[in-house]
């Protein structure tokens, strides 16, 4: 059984300031058998580890060599040693301004697996792929391309974020939700075995209080990876609880 994951991703957004929304997070009542997760930016995960409590901190990227002659970049180990648990991996956004392939998501990945963090991995289609009726194509391709052989439940979350819905407003509906993460969820089983039932998926794209519930209905869908509505904690509390 996959487990349920609320994950939140503050993007380049936050400062310290930011950390007291962490606070009222983890000092919250938070749901049994639901797990949360808030991935800050890199320059709050230690702090963030300080104060998280029952929540998790992870990051939102990290490069694929654990140490090395690369400027301006974090190391999966930095992370974990931050006091990360999880990182964010092949988010659309690092594919976009970044020219991250599928290759250097599986690589990184492999990377985050070595570090003992959780990859949630990041997959979705452009809207001119979902227009010209390629979107199972595009995910499936960059599922197989992104995951490594070892992935396993414990190890890796698939979340998929149809990069039109994602920070635009414009949600997916129920039945292209369900479409999408039951093929992803017939994939990893192709793949895995048993195992692939153990992968959460989590839906993304301007997941917000008012359509989590919904959200969450959908069969195969374990959970969301959720921006905007992550960074306060009174928007990200009821998408938490509706999981
Ligand atoms: P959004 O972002 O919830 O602001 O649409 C989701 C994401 O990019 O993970």
């Amino acid at each position: 059984m996959a487990r349920k994951l609320a994950a939140g991703n503050w993007k380049m957004n936050g400062t310290g300031a930011s950390l007291s929304e962490l606070q009222s997070l983890a000092s919250s009542a938070l749901p049994d058998g639901v797990d949360v997760l808030i991935c800050p930016p890199a320059t709050l995960v230690a702090r963030a580890t300080d104060i998280a409590g029952p929540v998790a901190i992870g990051g939102q990227d990290c490069h694929a060599h654990a140490s090395g002659a690369h400027t301006g970049d974090t190391s999966a180990d930095m992370l974990k040693d931050a006091g990360a648990t999880y990182v964010i991996l092949g988010h659309s956004e690092r594919r976009s301004d970044h020219g991250e392939t599928d290759a250097t998501v599986r690589a990184k990945t492999e990377a985050a697996l070595a570090a003992g963090l959780i990859a949630v991995v990041c997959i979705g289609e452009t809207l001119d792929e979902r227009e010209a009726g390629l979107t199972l194509k595009i995910v499936g391709d960059q599922l197989a391309a992104s995951l490594p052989d070892t992935a396993t439940g414990a190890t890796v979350v698939v979340a998929y974020e149809p990069v039109w819905a994602i920070g635009t407003g414009k949600v997916a509906n129920l039945e292209q939700i369900g479409e999408v993460h039951d093929f992803l969820r017939a994939q990893l089983t192709d793949r895995f075995g048993a195992e692939g039932e153990n992968v959460s998926l989590l839906y993304g794209g301007s997941v917000k209080p008012a359509n989590a519930g919904e959200i969450f209905g959908v069969a195969n869908v374990d959970g969301a990876l959720v921006g905007g509505a992550s960074l306060k904690a009174a928007d990200f509390s009821p998408i938490i609880a509706a999981l």
